[in-house]
């Protein structure tokens, strides 16, 4: 079965205004473009168009989430708030999160189009889905926009899952280098969502995703972090993947699983430190997709959080598509050459012991 692909120019247009990467502009910092611009995921819509994958995926439009739909994960006092800022001349959201004119409508149609990746996955229209979608959605939580992320496109489609299609059990995969604090938060006494969360340690939100946060009461035991050191590179995550990710999805046996598919993790990227490539995120899809095909007949939906490099961004997203479509486009990553002979890329012992504190998580629970 072939491959979905929701994305909608909309979500291009989503406007964050001026900044200094995230920094507001005024006194001594010059206005620039915002960090969270849609350049970087525009050229990867554009990258799969060019390289002719496009042609091979099935398009499905995304459509809006309802209100209903959003006040599953969100109060209605923030809802309104969105709404009322989308309307005037935008404003924050909370914490480093721009909301700009039409917003609203840009953010419902994010979360709208992982319900739609979801039920197209779930009615069998397609085997697995990339939803390159924007606004992000995994640092948002229930009253409050974060990092960027205005409402929980990952946590919605899951509470669409669960509540409206019956699932009893579902998984989500947060490779995004920074913490997924608002998944985590929507599910953490919630038995019925294993949430994993992949990261650079102690980058952002500060002060989360440590290895202790494992969720609490009947959920205690269904959230895990994997908090690797900055400077971690492929051989890193591939461990972390074949010793805790893999093992616990193993363990769980989702009927879904959901990646949140932030990349920003890559070798370049501007807010981060972590050394992944293209390779890396074909390994990664490799091995997820092995896990679905024999926990939960592959059904499989990424979704797209963060990554901030306009240049590599592109290749890692088509990298994935490649491996998910089972299509070789032919296109080389004109990066490799530069970030595979790195010094570090291979597992270093520091980051296996962050690796190993997981695993045992994993182990306990079992
Ligand atoms: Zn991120």
């Amino acid at each position: 079965m072939p491959t979905g692909w929701v994305c909608a120019e909309r979500y291009f247009w989503h406007d964050t205004g001026t900044a200094a990467s995230s920094i507001p502009a005024g006194g001594m910092v010059e206005p620039s473009v915002h960090v969270e611009n849609a350049a970087a995921k525009r050229r990867l819509r554009n990258l799969v168009e060019v390289s002719g994958l496009l042609d091979e995926l099935v398009q499905l439009g995304p459509r809006a989430a309802t209100e209903g739909e959003i006040l599953r994960l969100h109060t209605r006092p923030y809802l309104e708030k969105i709404k009322a800022l989308s309307a005037a001349e935008g404003g924050d959201a909370g914490e480093e999160t721009r909301v700009g004119r039409g917003s609203y409508e840009i953010a419902l149609l994010a979360a709208g189009g992982v319900i739609t990746a979801v039920d197209a996955v779930l009615d069998g229209v397609v085997d697995n889905v990339y939803a390159l979608v924007r606004p992000p959605g995994h640092h948002a939580e229930p009253d409050l926009g974060r990092g960027f992320c205005i409402f929980g496109n990952a946590a919605v489609a899951v509470l669409h899952a669960r509540q409206a299609r019956g699932l009893e059990r579902v998984a989500v995969v947060d490779w995004d280098v920074h913490h997924g604090n608002g998944t985590q938060k929507a599910f953490w006494r919630d038995p019925s969502v294993l949430t994993i969360s992949v990261h650079q340690d102690r980058s952002y939100p500060l002060d989360s995703g440590h290895v202790l946060e494992i969720g609490e009461g009947e959920g205690s035991g269904f959230n895990i972090n994997v908090p690797l050191p900055a400077g971690s590179g492929v051989g890193a995550y591939v461990a972390a993947f074949e010793r805790v990710v893999v093992p616990a999805l193993r363990s769980f046996r989702p009927e879904l699983i959901l990646i949140a598919s932030g990349l920003d993790a890559n070798g370049i990227d501007p807010l981060a430190r972590m050394m992944m490539t293209s390779t890396g995120y074909r390994k990664l899809t490799k091995m997820v997709m092995e896990v679905a095909a024999d926990v939960c007949a592959g059904r499989l939906v990424l979704e797209h959080e963060g990554g901030y490099s306009t240049a590599y961004v592109p290749f890692c997203g088509l990298a994935i598509l490649e491996e998910l479509s089972g299509i070789s486009t032919g296109v080389e990553d004109p990066f490799l050459p530069i970030l595979e002979p790195m010094g570090g890329q291979e597992l270093q012992p520091h980051q296996e012991a962050a690796i190993h504190a997981a695993s045992s998580l994993v182990t306990v629970r079992q």
